[in-house]
């Protein structure tokens, strides 16, 4: 266990370039990021080149064993990780937000290392002998963004690094500092080289998309930047994973109960302040319970403490950086002045430092209004008003992303049925948002392709390679 100044001050830089990281809750400075630049980058992946045969050489046992000790770790600076990602990042340490992030970041390293995969034995018929083997790649390039920056960072590692590979992290520049303390706490557990976090801006970021010595890139952000790493990519064919931005639809069947799904809408819709791409962003309601819905998700809402994430009262947060305030703002602003009804929040203090922007839910609100079809990625929640479940599913699918969607209902069998027709990558049934290291997901349309998590995540992060004889 290290305190929370010991563990900022091993990642402050002692020379070169920096820059200072505010904290969006406070305007104040919370630290000093190095800019590293293309020249770092190059120094990180040749070093990653050299690293990485000896740790492909020990085998899965060995690598998992490191990565379940690089999870004790975690869990040893749990407390301190925590505070900086709440400094930065601005969710409050309560709540579905800091401290979670950070118990998720233990948990997925654990699944990384304990799931089995075997060699699979495709045919064996007497005259033939046909495996398929998943080996190393190599070297890996993972680009994250700010929103669950740890957690994120974990779920593009972890199973690179439990594949035999070496991975070079690009992190946000909105969050740098939580991907180099948590970088620096896995290090304490793995061979040197092996994992290097290269804190620069896109233009590092695109560079690592075309490097030669990368075969594989993880990236995870908005659908625009995965076109840019698609293209940058192509030269040298790289694999990738792609998990882009989703606008989440949930439709919520007329047998449902308001009061029972209050909560889960809400959280569903809420975590993390609304920065979540797989969260809840766009609610259907039949009409026969549409008032009803309404009300209890404004009881739910309106006793949710929002502040400064230091504060153990706290569950919501503000929003990490002004452009995203900027943009919920306007997509609110837009709702209002089509008509809709803004059932709670919907007006900023402007005498407080702080992005903080007030949970939000907008009413009687039309399909194609702005707030309904683009991505808000805040704490803004349209709920829209429909007749027939076939209006609804039509709803659900007419945007071209498809990260996740939920159904909700007290007939788990109806559910299911509605669930089938909706083009996403997951489909919870009364609850949205539920990722878990052992269930694959992924996007469907433009929010990506690739699996994480679970033996496809594992998968994912080799070559496949078939023996045949
Ligand atoms: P972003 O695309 O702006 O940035 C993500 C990362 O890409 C950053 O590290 C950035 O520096 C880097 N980058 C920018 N241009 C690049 C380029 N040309 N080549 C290589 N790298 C480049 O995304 P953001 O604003 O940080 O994140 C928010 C978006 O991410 C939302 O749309 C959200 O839905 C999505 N998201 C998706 C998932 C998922 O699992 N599907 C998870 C979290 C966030």
């Amino acid at each position: 266990m290290e305190t929370y100044d010991a563990l900022l001050a091993a990642i402050t830089p002692t020379s070169g370039a920096t820059r200072t990281i505010l904290d969006p809750a406070t305007g104040t400075a919370v630290g000093e990021a190095p800019v590293h630049t293309v020249q770092d980058l190059e120094r990180a992946v040749a070093a990653a080149e050299a690293a990485q045969p000896a740790w492909a050489a020990l085998g899965h046992d060995a690598r998992s064993a490191a990565l379940l000790r690089a999870a004790d770790a975690v869990e040893r600076s749990a407390e301190e990780l925590a505070r900086l990602l709440s400094r930065e990042q601005g969710k409050p340490l309560n709540g579905p937000n800091a401290r979670f992030e950070v118990g998720a970041c233990a948990a997925w390293l654990r699944v990384a290392a304990t799931t089995v995969l075997e060699p699979e034995t495709v045919v064996d018929d007497g005259e033939t002998r046909a495996e398929l083997h998943y080996r190393p790649i190599g070297v890996v390039g993972a680009i994250g963004p700010w929103n669950w920056p740890m957690m994120i960072t974990v779920w593009q590692i972890a199973p690179a690094l439990r594949m035999g590979n070496a991975v070079v992290v690009k992190p946000s520049e909105y969050t740098p500092l939580s991907v180099l303390a948590l970088a620096k706490v896995l290090n304490e557990e793995l061979p040197e080289g092996l994992l290097t976090v290269v804190s620069g801006g896109r233009d590092v970021g695109a560079r690592l998309a075309e490097h030669p010595a990368v075969g594989k890139v993880m990236f995870t952000g908005s659908t625009a930047t995965g076109k840019a790493i698609i293209r940058s990519s192509a030269d040298t064919v790289k694999r990738l994973t792609l998990e882009l931005g989703g606008n989440d639809a949930g439709i919520v069947l007329p047998d449902a109960d308001p009061k029972a799904i209050a909560e889960g809408l809400f959280w569903g819709a809420f975590i993390n302040t609304g920065q979540t791409c797989a969260a809840l962003k766009r609610l259907y309601v039949h009409s026969d319970i549409y008032e009803a819905v309404c009300e209890e998700l404004t009881t739910v809402a309106a006793a949710m403490p929002m502040g400064n994430g230091l504060d153990e009262n706290n569950v919501l947060g503000p929003l990490q950086n002004r452009q995203q305030f900027d943009i919920v703002a306007r997509l609110v602003e837009a709702a209002r002045d089509s008509g809709a009804k803004i059932l709670l929040g919907g007006n900023p203090a402007t005498d407080q430092p702080g992005h903080f922007y007030p949970a939000t839910l907008v009413a009687d609100i039309d399909n194609a209004n702005p707030l309904v079809a683009e991505e808000q990625f805040g704490p803004a929640l349209p709920i829209i008003r429909y007749s027939t479940v076939d209006e609804a599913v039509a709803m659900a699918n007419a945007l071209d992303v498809g990260l996740g969607a939920s159904v909700w209902s007290s007939d788990p069998v109806a559910a299911r049925e509605v669930a089938a027709r909706i083009q996403s990558g997951t489909v919870w049934i009364n609850k949205h948002g539920a990722v878990d290291p052992r269930v694959p997901f992924g996007g469907a349309k433009q929010s990506g392709y690739g699996l994480e998590f679970g033996v496809e995540g594992l998968k994912a992060l080799g070559v496949p390679q078939v023996i045949n004889g």
